[in-house]
């Protein structure tokens, strides 16, 4: 999907935004606009700083210097709690190991959120529950705890429990990497439907025939910098840079 781009489609902007591990600078100056209805990929080599950079548009990490603007809001200057919660429950987060609540059953893991941070009447909690869980083939597992769930279907859940928040945005941390290689398909396919529907979309992962499939643009991340931002027409045909090419090099066969 071809998004149109304006300045008040402007989602998340970040202006050169750092960050340290101690003496190591794994964030170096990152610049960028995600604009409503985009589909973001981030690749990169492995520590290259993909995970830090998501990490800080929610702020579950904090940056050292620069800023995160989201909805115009730059909330790396969000002094309470109250009000990081708020924006927080704007992004949906998915990552590798699915942080699902094992101690509840699916049905519980999907609701808790929506009571208790979002208020909803448990009834209409769990009618949008099982909505989503359908929509997701996961609905007969309702009343099960997540240990009874293979990986994919856990994953699944992970994604249905962030958008039953209504999030603006979701970002994914390598959901697939974690997964058997029959269960992938079943996860990027979930990721697939959302992306056509329209969400928006940042996702770091390791799947190049899905990203070239499904980006609008593909930022390449390496030694903290944003190294190349293009479409996937570019990257995979006619990278600019030397570090892309030999990124591919090596993923690609
Ligand atoms: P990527 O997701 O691209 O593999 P990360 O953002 O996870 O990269 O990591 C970038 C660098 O920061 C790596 O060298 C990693 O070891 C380091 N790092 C990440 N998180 C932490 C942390 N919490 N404490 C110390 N070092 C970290
Ligand atoms: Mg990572």
């Amino acid at each position: 999907m071809q998004v149109q781009k304006n300045n008040s489609d402007i989602l998340i902007k970040v202006e050169n935004l750092h960050k340290h591990f101690g003496k190591l600078h794994v964030l170096n100056g990152i610049y960028t606009e995600i604009h409503k209805g985009e589909v973001v990929s981030i690749i990169g080599p492995s520590g290259g700083g993909k995970s830090t950079f998501l990490r800080c548009l929610n702020l579950l990490e904090k940056p050292d210097q620069g800023s995160v603007f989201f909805e115009g809001t730059d909330i790396t200057k969000l002094k309470n709690e109250k009000e990081l919660d708020q924006h927080r429950q704007k992004i949906g987060m998915v990552f590798q190991q699915f942080n699902v609540f094992p101690h509840l059953t699916v049905l519980k893991n999907m609701t808790i959120a929506m009571t208790l941070e979002k208020k909803i009447k448990k009834a209409e909690a769990e009618e949008t529950a099982m909505k989503l869980l359908k929509l997701v083939g996961i609905a007969e597992k309702a009343h099960e705890y997540p240990g009874k769930l293979s990986g994919g279907q856990k994953q699944r859940l992970a994604i249905v429990r962030a958008l039953a928040m209504e999030p603006d945005v979701m970002l994914f941390d390598e959901p697939t990497s974690a997964l058997d290689p029959e269960m992938v398909k079943e996860v990027l396919n979930v990721i697939r439907h959302l992306a056509e529907a329209g969400m928006t979309c940042v996702i770091v992962t390791h799947e190049m025939g899905f990203v070239k499939e499904i980006s609008d643009r593909i930022l390449f991340i390496d030694a903290g910098i944003i190294q190349e931002d293009a479409s996937p027409e570019q990257i995979f045909n006619n990278p600019k840079s030397e570090r892309v090419k030999d990124f591919l090099g090596k993923v690609l066969y």
